[in-house]
């Protein structure tokens, strides 16, 4: 390995090891774990470090796991042994320890112990060790530690004799009693805290540092008093009983409230438990020869390899952290102790070789003797992920196979939205949902009207709401972002600004909006008026005040084509995503498509790899000043008005789908009849009585508002969600259906003399039953055939439907008959299944919902395996009984999201559809899913 001198920021290192977890791991496939542990060694409780292996992280939890593998390699590890995951769960289980668990541990401590030449809190030289939390995932910070265990009144002294320090042997002590008493004890920290900080007073100093053995012996002895005062029990004495009290607190961590929402942050499921790790101490304060370390084996920003790190002398590990002194970078030990500094660069590269990948690592020098505290698979920045897979190819220590697994569908997704800079970033006013990633600046508008207004002269608007409806639609594309202060992830405002791939940052509740005075009010008073500047982070779900600078994406502009990747002012970073999307489209089965609804953004999705369009919606070609036409059809009072209003109607969508087809030219595009209820055309029902009654009042009512009024009240739906709306509209509306399935054959026949190579699909929306199905397919066939003759052409359309009720999963096999394709809308299909109404549950019970570990994740988000998923997978093979080629597809929101796609190459659809945004992310997933094997790569999370 090349090592160059490079400099480190401790800040950095301590941001990437907090940051996401995904990467952090070496995937391993389950197989692999069951392979190595056999029926009978499952049982054994505790494991020595030299008989695990970094395979075994679901036994031994990430840092036991890794420990193993490092002592196994022969470098210098503490000795310790590692206590099962298996032990914990029991624990957690049953209230009680396994019972094998005290003698194992017995065996394990009495090797330590001969192995080390002392005895655990052996008064004249005691063993010390450290009692560490250790989960498969790393939860930093989340779960406990416990440092220095066996120290005790009397061997105290023990280790002051073989130190030599006094100072150092009473300040282990003080650090014991205050963390024992804290984590284990369960004693208000803030207790021993204060004491700490009056004996500084009393002796006039500032830092810890400066307090003498004299007066640690004295806060020895207020921390024990703390201890009997507030448990009741002294300080316990015996070095085994704080051992096995110290392993308990750790068991008893994984299910702090804190853990519990960490891991469901992070997808971490809550039945893992944590390992615990009972280390053998060394100390990196032992003198100016002693100190600790953090190191990197390449830089986790830029991927590049070096010398990565931060070295502080004389120091404990806990020191580095905290920041008390400042650290220096790793280079400057070369210049304190060399042969430490050859050993520790020996060791990162045969780390890197040997797990093939970035590697970070903690160390401490003990009087001029290296010790390995951890290692893993470092932690690293999205834009890092994609440089060090293609280095690690280049470099031969990899397949390509291998690097698909190293990236993911995440942090491609991070990469794409432009970012605030943090640097400049100032004080936040509310916290809402990360509901669309991206940074938007603007000034703050209040209503749809003012955002197009504003954005038509020039100006960024941002559009806060309280919550978003359909109505908001097109001040939403003008706006840079959207802000509400209600709702979750899948509200409207969420739902559609993901699609647009426009910021959104929704459910700041601490927000109040007042639209109608055009202002909204922060925590604190402060109130932005409309005009005012503010910015939205939809990474993070931050609201600022003012403009914070925004950086760019050079991966939107690769994606775009604005940018190449042999280009000069292309970085390595673009030309890394570009060779991992080239090896994803050669090892993918499913194919991507996009759901997009214009020209526009079908000419975006093609440039971003779609390979057709999976769900054109046709309600929104209806929206804006179409509206009215919409309105006259539902007011038709004869069969003369209604083919009126659908006559006006036909151009204008046959325009629609002529500039649709030749965006996607030659490839396929399923086009959906329309969907929602009727009703989402009219006016709302307040407004419109209002207004009514006011002008009834005044004695001037307007006979079209009359008539309004009453077909809104004809057409209002206390669940419009299951009312008159998909192919029941097709039914019951004479024409409506033939008119648009025209509207596709015209254009389709505009585009085939235009020598174009359109490839149109019809797709029924929320059948239940195929004598739906075989209606509107008898009808759309006569039509098609009409214009097929007329025109002098084979339009080659094929028509089928959206599988998004259970009925229809359930009867898939019946309407496999009537269908050319299915495509599983995911979204209704989720709603359906659990009966909830997604623009209502996100906001009322889903944080409950969350909390309470009933679902880790929105089932909108990520597909629900067990019960929705059930029903595609049936569906399929069902639908795939009848009729074998049948075309499979999913159109939900779910189609770009990364667990479920691996979902739907393990059941074996055709494509997945998903925004236009989501492309390079659903390709990307795909592949991995594809390269991973059976398993589908997904590591259930
Ligand atoms: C669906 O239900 O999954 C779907 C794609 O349709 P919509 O979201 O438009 O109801
Ligand atoms: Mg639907």
């Amino acid at each position: 390995m090349r090592m160059y001198p490079g400099t480190f920021d401790l800040g950095m290192f301590l941001a990437v090891r907090a940051e996401s977890r995904h990467e952090e791991t070496i995937p391993v496939p389950e197989e692999q774990h069951v392979a190595q542990v056999s029926p009978k060694a499952r049982q054994k409780l505790v494991y020595d470090f030299h008989e695990g292996n970094k395979d075994l992280k679901d036994l031994l939890g990430g840092k036991g796991a890794n420990l193993a593998e490092m002592t196994n390699l022969g470098l210098p590890v503490p000795p310790g042994f590692t206590i099962t995951t298996e032990a914990c769960k029991e624990y957690l289980e049953t209230g009680d320890e396994p019972k094998a668990l005290r003698d194992e541990v017995s065996a394990h401590l009495d090797a330590l112990e001969q192995q080390m030449g002392k005895k655990l809190g052996q008064k004249n030289d005691p063993l010390l060790v450290s009692v560490r939390s250790g989960a498969k995932f790393s939860m930093p910070g989340m779960m406990d530690t416990v440092l220095n265990i066996g120290l005790s009144d009397a061997s105290v002294t023990g280790l002051t004799a073989q130190s030599g320090d006094e100072r150092f042997a009473w300040d282990s002590y003080r650090r014991l009693i205050q963390m024992f008493g804290k984590t284990v004890l369960g004693v208000d920290g803030e207790l021993f805290e204060d004491a700490l900080d009056e004996a500084k007073k009393a002796k006039g100093v500032a830092t810890d540092v400066e307090l003498e053995a004299k007066d640690l012996k004295k806060l020895v002895k207020l921390f024990k008093g703390i201890v009997s005062r507030e448990t009741g029990r002294d300080f316990p004495q015996d070095p085994r009983e704080q051992m096995d009290l110290a392993v308990r607190a750790v068991f008893e961590s994984w299910n702090t409230d804190r853990a519990k929402l960490y891991r469901r942050q992070e997808r971490i499921p809550h039945d893992l438990g944590t390992a615990v790790n009972v280390c053998s101490m060394v100390f990196g304060n032992l003198g100016p020869d002693s100190g600790t370390g953090v190191a990197f084996t390449r830089d986790p920003a830029s991927g590049h390899q070096g010398v990565y790190g931060d070295y502080l002398q004389n120091a404990q590990g806990e020191d580095v952290v905290a920041g008390i002194r400042n650290t220096v970078p790793l280079a400057e030990l070369e210049n304190v102790d060399k042969k430490s500094y050859d050993q520790l660069m020996q060791i990162m590269e045969t780390l890197e070789t040997h797990y093939k990948d970035l590697c970070d690592i903690e160390f401490t020098i003990e009087r001029g003797k290296l010790w390995m505290l951890q290692t893993r698979v470092g932690k690293r920045t999205a834009a890092a992920a994609f440089r060090i897979a293609t280095q690690l190819v280049d470099q031969g220590l990899i397949d390509e196979a291998e690097a698909l697994q190293r990236v993911t569908g995440h942090q491609l997704a991070q990469l794409m939205f432009p970012r605030f800079d943090s640097d400049h970033a100032g004080d936040t006013l509310a916290r809402g949902i990360a509901a669309s990633p991206g940074a938007a600046v603007g000034k703050a508008v209040f209503d749809s009207y003012t955002a197009i207004k504003w954005s038509r002269s020039g100006e960024k608007v941002i559009l806060i709401r309280r919550e978003t409806n359909p109505d908001d639609l097109d001040g939403m594309i003008a706006a840079e972002g959207i802000l509400t202060s209600r709702g979750g992830k899948t509200s409207h405002a969420a739902v559609v600004a993901r699609g647009m791939g426009k910021t959104c940052v929704c459910g700041a509740e601490e927000l109040e909006v007042d639209t109608k005075r055009r202002q909204l009010t922060a925590p604190g008073g402060i109130v932005i008026d409309e005009g005012d500047l503010i910015s939205i982070d939809g990474s993070s779900g931050k609201v600022y005040q003012g403009e914070v600078p925004v950086v760019p994406s050079p991966v939107v502009e690769y994606f775009e084509g604005r940018m190449h990747a042999g280009a000069e002012d292309a970085d390595e970073l673009v030309a890394s995503v570009h060779r991992m999307m080239a090896y994803a489209d050669r090892v993918r089965r499913l194919r991507v498509r996009a759901n997009a609804d214009n020209a526009e953004d079908a000419a975006r999705a093609r440039r971003f790899g779609a390979q057709g369009i999976g769900l054109c919606r046709t309600e929104h070609m209806f929206l804006g000043e179409r509206r009215q036409h919409v309105e006259r059809l539902i007011l038709a009072e004869s069969d003369k008005e209604r083919e009126a209003a659908l006559e006006e109607l036909t151009p204008l969508q046959k325009g629609d789908f002529v500039q649709l087809f030749e965006a996607m030219d030659g490839l396929p595009v399923t086009v959906r009849l329309l969907d929602p209820p009727l009703h989402e055309f009219l006016p709302d029902i307040t407004e419109l009585s209002v207004r009514v009654a006011l002008a009834e009042s005044r004695k001037d009512a307007n006979e079209n508002d009359l008539r309004l009024l009453q077909a809104v009240h004809r057409l209002h739906e206390q669940n419009p969600m299951l009312g008159l709306r998909g192919v029941r509209l097709g039914l019951v509306i004479p024409g409506l259906f033939a008119m648009q399935v025209r509207a596709i054959a015209e254009a389709a026949a505009d585009r085939l003399d235009a020598n174009g190579d359109p490839r149109a699909e019809i797709m029924i929306p929320l059948v239940g039953t195929v004598q739906e199905l075989e209606l509107v397919r008898d009808e759309a066939e006569q039509v098609i055939a009409e214009v097929e003759a007329r025109r002098g052409v084979d339009l080659k359309l094929t028509l089928g439907t959206m599988i998004e009720l259970p009925r229809a999963a359930l009867t898939a096999a019946q309407i496999a008959e009537s269908a050319d394709f299915f495509s599983f809308g995911t979204n209704d299909l989720t709603q359906t299944v659990w009966g909830f109404s997604r623009d209502d549950v996100e906001a009322s019970f889903f944080t409950a919902y969350l909390e309470r570990g009933i679902f880790g994740v929105s089932p909108f988000e990520t597909i629900d395996r067990d019960g929705v998923g059930a029903l595609v997978r049936s569906a399929s093979e069902a639908g795939r009984a009848t009729r074998p080629d049948l075309k499979l597809g999913v159109c939900g929101e779910h189609g770009g999201d990364p667990e479920s796609v691996h979902f739907f190459h393990e059941v074996g659809l055709d494509y997945v559809s998903c925004s236009p945004f989501r492309i390079p992310v659903a390709r990307l997933e795909a592949a991995r899913a594809a390269s991973a094997g059976n398993g589908g790569g997904s590591d259930h999370r």
